[in-house]
């Protein structure tokens, strides 16, 4: 074996970003990944002239100036800006909640008459602070907008009741009195021009870095354990420690692709099926991702059905509610206790992360591991 500082385990954003860092402090890594490809699941690939994100939505977007001068180095970002319409039994609505919302809703024009609105219909909770994902969002927006636009969707994509879930979901959400369809508040927005699988191999190509593919972490975890000073894991925390303390809870996705012959499907990137009855969440057109590219006469769409979750299935979502959000916590002391592994990614720190957060997570490590200076 080479004389390796690091074994990172995934070779995802949070691996990737660490390799390269490393990498570029003269240390030696090997990184290993279950599957037969890198870059997890922002992997994108080309069909037809147009990157199609396999494993759903992925758009870019932060506030943080420093991320996002990161990732220009491995790709040029289009001008994309996210703007998703939600279809509720066939009526169209803007996304996020915003006056074009709050118009169609109600036929109110102005920010005063749609506050008004609001106001009078978050009367339904009365003085309580809000508990849970429902209440929420109710007191951000009304009981019109929440059956209409979040209750069924929130119901699909979770699996449970919007009162067995936690208020942070529906906050990642913009609530805005003014005229902007921009799903985002992040300052800097795009999508990569030919794809998010380039910017993983850019991480990933210093000669420091050795990668392996179809490599089962679990199947020589002691070896792993053994042989190497230190170990990146992205994997899930609860596997890596065998479930000892009991099974976090993932949301799983089923993703149904096809080509269709038109030009153009359904005029936007995203729409959201926001009914209880639609077995979809949502269906994205690749092609809207970017402007121009692909053939006139053809698309490309993916239908993306929330799935239940066993141990086994690939993990898309961690489930925050308090159960597993305090199991976490237990499981991060056992990690604590770990000299040589450290945990990281939205499987690992079990978090709901986008990928600038994961980006920053991973330089946060990089921070810890290397000092601020670098060394
Ligand atoms: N959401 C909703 N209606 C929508 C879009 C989102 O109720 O049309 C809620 C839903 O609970 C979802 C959450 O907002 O899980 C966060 O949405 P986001 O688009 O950030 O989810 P992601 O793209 O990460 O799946």
């Amino acid at each position: 074996m080479a004389n390796y500082d690091y074994l990172v385990v995934g070779a995802g954003l949070f691996g990737a970003t660490f390799a390269y860092e490393a990498a570029k402090r003269g240390k030696r890594v090997k990184v290993i990944e279950k599957d037969n490809r890198i870059s997890g699941h922002i992997y994108t690939e080309e069909k037809d002239g147009i990157q199609v994100h396999k494993f759903g939505a992925h758009i870019f977007h932060t506030s943080n100036k420093k991320v996002w001068q990161f990732v220009q180095q491995f790709a040029e970002f289009n001008r994309y800006t996210n703007s998703p319409i939600a279809n509720y039994k066939g009526e169209l609505y803007n996304l996020p909640f915003n006056m074009n919302t709050f118009n169609k809703m109600w036929g109110v024009v102005t920010p005063e008459q749609a506050k008004a609105k609001i106001d009078q219909q978050r009367q339904v909770l009365g003085d309580k602070r809000p508990q849970n994902l429902e209440e929420q969002a109710i007191s951000l927006i009304g009981t019109d907008v929440y059956q209409k636009l979040i209750k069924g969707y929130t119901e699909k994509q979770w699996g449970r009741k919007a009162t067995d879930l936690p208020a942070f979901i529906i906050r990642r959400l913009p609530v805005r009195y003014i005229y902007d369809n921009n799903y985002f508040n992040d300052p800097y927005q795009g999508i990569p021009i030919g794809g998010y699988t380039q910017i993983v191999e850019q991480l990933l190509k210093s000669p420091l870095i050795d990668i392996e593919l179809n490599t089962d972490f679990f199947a020589n975890k002691d070896h792993y354990l053994a042989d190497y000073p230190r170990i990146i894991f992205t994997g899930m925390i609860d596997q890596y420690f065998d479930y000892q303390l009991g099974e976090l809870e993932y949301r799983g996705l089923r993703f149904e692709e096809e080509e269709l012959p038109v030009g153009n499907y359904q005029g936007n990137a995203v729409v959201n099926y926001t009914d209880a009855e639609t077995p979809y969440t949502r269906i994205i057109e690749h092609k809207h991702f970017d402007f121009g590219k692909g053939d006139k006469n053809k698309t490309i769409i993916t239908r993306e059905y929330p799935q239940t979750w066993h141990r086994g299935d690939e993990p898309y979502y961690p489930v925050n509610d308090k159960r597993n959000n305090s199991l976490f916590k237990r499981y991060r002391e056992l990690a604590a206790q770990q000299s040589k592994v450290v945990f990281g990614g939205r499987l690992g720190q079990y978090k709901y992360y986008n990928m600038d957060q994961v980006i920053d997570a991973a330089e946060k490590l990089v921070a810890r591991e290397f000092g601020k200076t670098g060394e």
